[in-house]
């Protein structure tokens, strides 16, 4: 979906006249379509509603081109210690292969790291023995990744139209990225493209129904404006992935306000 084209709520008269939990009809739900939510606040500018029907607590507007461009066109600083994150990766390589070896897949297993950055976790999961692709919009740190990562492959597109290349994988780790999609619908269905009949997928987003986050959610640090677009609970992330044909076969409690899922196709 175009940056900028998508109609949010409106409101007559204007955003500070709005109480905290005040409802506005207007829309839709980037989850289930309603067109009722509530006034959550603002957040340097950014107005958050959650949705009365789903509870999704999604950002009113889109980003425009413009904003988009300040904030992903530096982004790719990040190196952390490739050995680090073998420890994070390994579970989802074990589980994957052993799944792989019950189809029958012989060859080496196929791993994708959606929104990879510089390439940290892509240069782990090639480590752990993998065929690892790395999947990155910005141009700019995809070729950072190339060129400290040489062992990988990496693409610069987004993840519908890597899902559009026709290319399937064993295993997908898809950490913090979900909540950063205008269209998380779109999104979650080139997720599930992408997977093997026999793959596996580790999706982490930040948690908005976890008993930490504040009451007033404008001021929990993951309503980031521009970046965060949609934040999640576990029924209403459960429902799209349901309805694009996933299945949460197993979900990591934490302490932290985040969602650990590993999800599966539908059988
Ligand atoms: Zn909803």
């Amino acid at each position: 979906m175009e940056p900028g084209l998508v109609p949010g709520f409106v409101f007559p008269g204007g955003a500070n006249s709005m109480q905290r939990g005040e409802k506005l009809t207007g829309g839709p739900c980037p989850v289930c379509g309603a067109t009722v939510a509530l006034w959550l606040g603002e957040k340097k500018g950014h107005a958050y509603l959650r949705c009365a029907s789903c509870a999704l607590v999604y950002a009113r507007d889109v980003p425009t081109r413009e904003q988009f461009a300040a904030v992903y066109g530096a982004y790719g600083g990040n190196r952390p210690s490739v050995g680090r994150q073998r420890f994070r990766l390994w579970p989802l390589v074990a589980w994957a292969r052993q799944r792989a070896c019950r189809a029958g897949v012989t060859r080496p297993l196929r791993a994708l790291d959606v929104g990879c950055n510089t390439g940290y976790n892509t240069a782990a999961l090639a480590g752990l023995g993998s065929e690892a692709h790395g999947l990155e919009t910005n141009p700019a740190t995809v070729e950072l990744a190339r060129s400290l990562h040489p062992d990988c492959q990496f693409h610069a597109e987004t993840l519908e139209q890597h899902a559009a290349s026709g290319q399937r994988y064993d295993a997908i780790y898809c950490s913090e990225v979900i909540e950063h999609a205008v269209d998380v619908r779109s999104f979650a269905t080139a997720l599930a493209a992408l997977l093997e009949p026999h793959g596996l997928l580790f999706l982490t987003t930040p948690d908005a129904g976890h008993w930490r986050v504040p009451a007033n959610t404008v001021r929990w640090r993951h309503v980031i404006p521009v970046e965060h677009l949609r934040l999640f609970d576990r029924r209403n992330l459960g429902r799209l992935l349901g309805e694009v044909g996933l299945e949460v076969r197993l979900r990591i409690p934490t302490t932290r306000t985040n969602l650990r899922l590993f999800c599966t196709p539908r059988v």
